[in-house]
C-alpha cells in the first residue's frame, strides 16, 4: 500500500517537516543544548493553551496527564464533580473512583453538551466540592463542551479547582486558560498537536498550585510540584520524550508559518464546517448540533440501510483512507471522521469525495457530487481568493 490517509481523531498524521526534526541526533537531557529546547520551546507552546504558566511535559500518553491533575490536587475521600458526556468523561469518572474519591457524576446523554446552567443546578446542593473534572472536547461525540462558561459557573458557584481534559482539541481548538480561569489544562501529543503518541502536557494556574503544595501527594513519577522545580532550571525531573520535544519545536515552527495560533484555530474551524455541511448535503446526519460541534472531530450516523463495519472496511481497503468506528453503545451506528492537527481543506474535498465513492460503490441513493461541492462551498466562502 503506498500510504494510509488517517483520518482519526488520534493518533493524527505527522508532518514531514515534524518528522525530520525529530530524526535529528540524540543529544542529553542535561545539557545546555536541551535547556535551550526546552525553554525555547516550551514558551511557544503557552499561546496554545493560552496561559503564562509553564507548559510542564511528561514522557506519558495523555491518561497520565489526566491522572496527574487527580493525584495531585485531592486525596481519597475528597468530594469531586465530573462532567461527563460521553466515553472519554467515563473514563475520568474511573480514574476519580479508582482514586477513592467520592465523585457526583454530572452526565448527559451522549450527544449532548454540558451547558452552564446544568453544572450550576448540579453544585447547588454541594458545599464540599475539592475539584470540577471536565471534558473540552468528548472524542466519542464529537461535542465541544463551552468550557469557558463551565469555568465561569465553577468560579462563581464553588471553590472548587476546574480541571480539564482538553486532550482531543488543544493545537485546533480555542482555549484562554487563564482568562476562563482553568487552573489545570492537559493535553496529549497525538490528537491536535501534529505529534506521535509519547508526550503530555499540563499547565497549573497560581491557585492550583497552592492547593497542590498544600496536598502533599504520595506520587512520584506524576509529581507535578518536581516537573515544576526542573522546569525552572529548563529541565525534567527525568529523561524526557526528546525527539518529541524536537518535533514539538517544528510544530511551533508551523504554527507560526501559518500565521499565528489564532489562523490554525481559524483552519479547524472551516474544516468542521465543511465536514459538517458535505453530510448534511448528502442528507446524512450527524449525531450534534452545529451549535456545540467540535472542530476536530465530526461523529456522523452511519448512511441508512449500510452495515458501518463493512462500509469503514471497503473505505480502507480500496481507498486506503481511515475512519474510527463509534465507541461504547454507539458501536456500528456511527462513525467518527478526525480533521485535527496536520489536516487541511484538500484534505477534507479528498476524504468527502472518498466517502461519496465508497457510498456509489454500495449503490446507495444520493447525488453523486454534492457532498464534494458542499465542501467546496465552505472553502471558497471561507477563504481569499
Ligand atoms: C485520547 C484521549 C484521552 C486519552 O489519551 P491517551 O493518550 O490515549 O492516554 C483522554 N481524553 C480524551 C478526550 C481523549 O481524546
Amino acid at each position: 500500500m503506498y500510504r494510509n490517509i488517517l483520518r482519526h481523531p488520534g493518533p493524527t498524521p505527522i508532518p514531514k517537516k515534524v518528522e525530520l526534526a525529530m530524526a535529528q541526533d540524540m543529544i542529553s537531557h542535561r545539557t545546555e543544548e536541551f535547556v535551550k529546547l526546552y525553554r525555547e520551546t516550551t514558551a511557544r507552546v503557552k499561546p496554545i493553551f493560552g496561559t503564562k504558566q509553564d507548559i510542564l511535559l511528561i514522557p506519558s500518553g495523555g491518561t497520565a496527564a489526566l491522572e496527574a491533575a487527580v493525584l495531585n490536587t485531592v486525596s481519597p475521600g475528597d468530594e469531586v464533580v465530573v462532567i461527563t458526556v460521553g466515553a472519554f468523561g467515563d473514563y475520568f469518572v474511573s480514574i476519580c473512583e479508582k482514586h477513592g474519591l467520592q465523585v457526583h457524576k454530572l452526565e448527559k446523554e451522549w450527544g449532548q453538551a454540558c451547558t452552564k446552567e446544568d453544572l450550576i443546578d448540579f453544585l447547588k446542593p454541594l458545599s464540599n466540592v475539592k475539584a470540577v473534572f471536565a471534558t473540552y472536547n468528548e472524542t466519542s461525540t464529537g461535542i465541544l463542551n463551552p468550557i469557558e462558561q463551565l469555568a465561569e459557573a465553577v468560579r462563581n458557584h464553588s471553590d472548587a479547582l476546574f480541571i480539564v481534559d482538553g486532550v482531543s482539541c488543544i493545537g485546533g481548538a480555542p482555549a484562554e486558560m487563564d482568562k476562563w480561569g482553568i487552573d489545570i489544562l492537559v493535553t496529549g501529543s497525538q490528537k491536535a498537536m501534529m505529534l506521535p503518541p509519547g508526550l503530555a502536557f499540563v499547565a497549573v494556574s497560581e491557585r492550583a498550585w497552592k492547593v497542590i503544595e498544600a496536598n502533599h501527594t504520595n506520587a512520584y513519577y506524576l509529581n507535578l510540584l518536581s516537573y515544576r522545580d526542573w522546569a525552572e532550571k529548563g529541565m525534567t525531573p527525568n529523561t524526557p520524550a526528546i525527539s518529541l520535544i524536537m518535533g514539538l519545536s517544528a510544530v511551533c515552527d508551523l504554527i507560526e508559518e501559518e500565521g499565528g495560533f489564532s489562523k490554525t484555530v481559524e483552519r479547524h474551524e472551516i474544516m468542521k464546517n465543511m465536514v459538517r455541511e458535505s453530510m448534511k448535503a448528502l442528507s446524512i446526519e450527524l449525531l450534534t448540533s452545529d451549535e456545540y460541534a467540535s472542530p476536530t472531530i465530526t461523529t456522523i450516523r452511519t448512511p441508512e440501510g449500510l452495515d458501518l463495519a463493512d462500509f469503514l472496511s471497503h473505505l480502507k481497503n480500496k481507498y486506503h483512507i481511515d475512519f474510527a468506528g463509534g465507541l461504547g453503545s454507539l458501536q456500528g451506528k456511527v462513525f467518527r471522521f478526525g480533521h485535527m492537527g496536520y489536516c487541511l481543506p484538500s484534505d477534507i474535498l479528498q476524504a468527502v469525495s472518498l466517502i461519496e465513492s465508497g457510498l456509489q460503490d454500495f449503490s446507495y441513493p444520493f447525488e453523486a457530487g454534492a457532498g464534494v461541492s458542499a465542501a467546496q462551498r465552505v472553502f471558497l466562502s471561507s477563504s481569499g481568493k
